[in-house]
């Protein structure tokens, strides 16, 4: 085999609560991740000269800045494999929006490499090194479609729910936000709130979406709401156009909608593209393909 063709689905939160800032400077947290099928699509080709060759499209840097690129040299320089590959990304999912992309196009490169130099490093050690490389890119490892995240978001617990869903995802074209500036805008009155988390589980298995509304909880969201009114005219619009469940995924700015149909979320995500220009609204679904493993 000399190329190999993978999808890196998008993720959203379904709950994330940011629980403590730790001594070595990073966040406690407690999140529900679920990949959607929003894809980036990654192909990896061997070479016949040792060194990585990036191509990436949306603008993004195609050397070692590039998550995708540093994921490689990790493989690499962990196997001490000498031979080369050319790497070319598709970006489709909105790039520091809070759904993923750069981690799981990473997460992608690892399982890639690993399955075309067939270096048989097991999961285990494949999500030791994505841990390296960020805090969400062990999630894109992990082969099931929804887990729960605790420490940095790497210690993960599957969740088996056969339950699909659909998600109008919002993005406010205008609005850049910087992760690691969402976390430092975070004061530490983090830890006071009890967990929901359980409550959230067991309203996405009975297909409660009242409930997920109103116990699902993103510790950014308040933060972004105050920084960006923005942000809560989507939700409102969002609301008034049919969605019972609304929240903002990650450090933001995409904040997303849920329902159970195609049907709802179609006719949703038309009523939005009507409202703003601004406004990039993409429909999407649970990722069900899991052929990257
Ligand atoms: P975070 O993991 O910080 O929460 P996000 O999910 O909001 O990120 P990403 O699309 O992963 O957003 O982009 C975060 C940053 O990573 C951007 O500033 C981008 O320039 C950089 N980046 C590096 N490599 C990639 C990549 N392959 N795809 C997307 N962004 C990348």
């Amino acid at each position: 085999m000399r190329t190999l063709k993978l999808k890196a689905p998008a993720k959203v939160n379904l709950y994330l609560q940011v629980l403590k800032r730790r001594p070595d400077g990073f966040h406690d947290i407690e999140t529900i991740f679920e990949k959607i099928d929003l894809c980036d699509t990654i192909t990896l080709k061997k070479l016949n000269t040792p060194g990585i060759e990036l191509f990436c499209s949306a603008g993004l840097a195609q050397d070692n800045r590039n998550l995708a690129y540093q994921a490689a040299q990790a493989i690499f320089q962990n196997t001490g494999c000498e031979q080369g590959v050319e790497l070319r990304i598709t970006k489709r999912i909105p790039v520091a929006a809070g759904l993923g992309g750069g981690s799981s196009d990473a997460a992608s490169v690892l399982l890639g490499l690993n399955r075309l130099f067939s270096f048989g490093l097991s999961k285990k050690q494949l999500a030791k090194l994505a841990e390296q490389l960020g805090a969400d890119v062990p999630f894109f490892i992990f082969p099931g479609a929804r887990a729960i995240g605790r420490g940095k978001g790497e210690d993960l617990t599957t969740l088996r729910l056969n339950k699909k869903y659909w998600y109008i995802l919002v993005i406010p074209r205008p609005i850049k936000v910087s992760t690691r500036k969402m976390y430092q805008s975070l004061r530490i009155a983090l830890t006071k709130r009890a967990s929901r988390a359980k409550i959230v589980l067991q309203a996405l298995k009975k297909s409660d979406l009242t409930s997920l509304n109103k116990n699902s909880y993103n510790s950014f969201e308040s933060v972004l709401v105050k920084k960006y009114r923005q942000i809560l005219v989507i939700k409102k619009a969002l609301q008034s156009s049919g969605c019972a469940a609304t929240l903002v995924s990650g450090s933001g700015p995409c904040v997303f909608g849920v329902t159970q149909t195609r049907k709802e979320a179609a006719e949703i995500s038309k009523s939005l593209r009507a409202k703003s220009k601004n406004w990039q609204v993409i429909t999407c679904k649970t990722f069900s393909s899991v052929k990257n493993m």
